[in-house]
């Protein structure tokens, strides 16, 4: 059984009270390891310890914190192998997309705010008898909460900009996938980052998330996860005026016009919708097809999702994995069912799949495709966040622009066309923070990164992400 701890103070330590919470291998359902179930206790002894921290971190040079990032960054790469299985065993992914996407780019959020801070510049405003110049002060001590599908990519993408801003921060990773941030811990640990400027609490969201969101010693809270959460979260940190961030659920569309490339679109629609078990709050789930290619497009793309092999994540020919946990399993299979009662046909998938050998327990279900459900069903309505999507046919522009700005949420979409204006014109009207024309989750970090309506509040990436880790004060000179 592997011990997580908390890293608090800079030292390893269980919860204060000794509580547990048991972790589950997602691929065998069976718990291997064992996080603190902290409470107001562990998050008060992290706040002060990041309070402590705070003036000789902040005092440093940008590029004295850059150079701790940079080290971080290369030993979580000396260290590859071990976070990879860390990660994959944790979350149920494929190992080779953990090594391909998650580790990989959370030593890149480390390298990459570690050298941004160093070209990290404020303002000046010019006037005729004077000039204004901009002071950008870290914010404190902030907190960091993120979610379990992407565990140290969307962790890192958090707590990199804040330390590198000056802050010092306590930090939760979800209780449903603390393993990579637990491996983080002793990282920071051997690079010699200095007591208590990366906290680490385990826990769950309701205990160990909400004291960390309504301490008052937080100065700003970066959250990602889903809307309710963040709700909840934004009810208790505005009124005490901190600097919130929410980064939430989607329910992205992915539109695919008859005059795209055909074969891209299929191949990159077969990823955007079932990467990581269709865990990514970028998956497009809602698939709409212009009507004179929706069946030829329909039946290539089931051929294709039926040759997705679903299986041990060790296994380097599993495309699929498991599901992240016993309740999201059961959530997702039961939108499977609502699906057919709202009169969806299923072209392939919709079951559980109980693999041979030792993942027979797993939480695995097949890619499912389905079809035949109105545009504004439950299923196409609310956020299922596993490997299901729906195909709807359309004719015009504005006929899918009405569909697909229909929920509630707007993170990102995906249009596939050669025509230059329609690309254009569909990027201007569609509500969503992130439009990909003829691609799909091409990053380049720099960009501002959220959502719309009940996709969030804010922008993570970049300049965005240092800017929102530190407060502005203008300062005013006349000559
Ligand atoms: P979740 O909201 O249940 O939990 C996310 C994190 O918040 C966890 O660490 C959890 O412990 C904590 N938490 C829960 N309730 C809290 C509370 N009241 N106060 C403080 N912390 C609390 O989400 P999840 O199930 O872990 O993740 C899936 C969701 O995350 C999906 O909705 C997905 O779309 C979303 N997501 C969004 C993005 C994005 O960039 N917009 C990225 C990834 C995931």
């Amino acid at each position: 059984m592997i011990e997580i701890k908390n890293y608090i103070g800079g030292h390893l330590q269980g919860a204060l009270s000794g509580a547990t919470l048991e972790n589950p291998e997602p691929a065998t359902g069976k718990t291997f390891s064992f996080i603190p179930d902290s409470d107001q206790s562990d998050v008060d002894a992290a706040v002060a310890a990041a309070q402590d921290a705070f003036p000789a971190w902040s005092a440093l040079s940008n590029n004295e914190r850059g150079h701790y990032l940079m080290a971080i960054s290369r030993k979580i790469v000396s260290r590859m192998d071990e976070f990879v299985e860390a990660e994959s065993r944790d979350n149920g992914k494929p190992q080779w997309l953990a090594r391909k996407v998650d580790i990989r780019r959370a030593h890149e959020n480390f390298e990459f705010f570690g050298t941004g801070i160093m070209h990290f510049a404020s303002e000046a405003h010019p006037m005729n008898d004077g000039i204004n110049y901009t002071l950008r002060k870290p914010l404190g001590v902030v907190g960091c909460i993120s979610p379990w599908n992407l565990p140290l990519y969307l962790f890192t993408w958090k707590i990199a900009p804040a330390l590198a801003a000056g802050n010092t921060v306590v930090a939760k990773p979800s209780e449903v996938t603390p393993y990579t941030a637990h491996l983080l811990s002793e990282v920071c640990m051997e690079v010699g980052l200095p007591a208590g400027v990366l906290n680490i609490v385990h826990g769950t969201g309701p205990k160990t998330g909400a004291a960390i969101v309504a301490h008052p010693g937080t100065k700003a809270i970066s959250f990602t996860g889903s809307t309710r959460a963040g709700k909840e979260i934004a009810s208790v940190a505005a009124p005490m005026f901190k600097k919130i961030s929410l980064e939430l659920g989607g329910k992205n569309p992915n539109i695919i016009f008859a005059d795209c490339d055909f074969d891209k679109a299929l191949k990159t629609s077969v990823s955007s919708s079932f990467s990581n078990q269709g865990q990514i709050c970028l998956c497009g789930s809602r698939i709409f097809i212009q009507r004179s290619i929706y069946d030829t497009f329909r039946d290539a793309f089931v051929e294709r999702v039926k040759n997705l092999k679903v299986g041990d994540p060790m296994d380097p020919y599993s495309k699929q994995g498991a599901v992240v946990s016993q309740m999201h399993y059961d959530k997702v299979l039961s939108y499977i069912e609502l699906a057919k009662q709202e009169g969806g046909k299923i072209l392939c998938g919709g079951e559980a799949i109980h693999p041979e050998g030792r993942c027979a327990d797993g939480w695995f279900i097949a890619p499912t495709v389905i079809e035949d459900l109105a545009y504004d069903a439950r299923c196409n309505m609310e956020e299922i966040f596993g490997p299901v999507v729906t195909l709807t046919p359309f004719d015009t522009e504005e006929e899918v622009l009405r569909m697909a700005n229909a929920t509630e949420y707007g993170l990102s979409s995906t249009i596939w066309t050669s025509n230059l204006n329609t690309a254009n014109r569909m990027s201007e009207d569609i509500k969503a923070g992130i439009v990909w024309i003829n691609c799909w989750l091409k990053r380049d970090l720099r960009t501002p990164f959220g959502g719309v309506k009940s996709s969030g509040v804010g922008r993570e990436g970049g300049w965005e992400a240092l800017r929102f880790f530190t407060e502005p004060k203008n300062v005013c000179i006349e000559y």
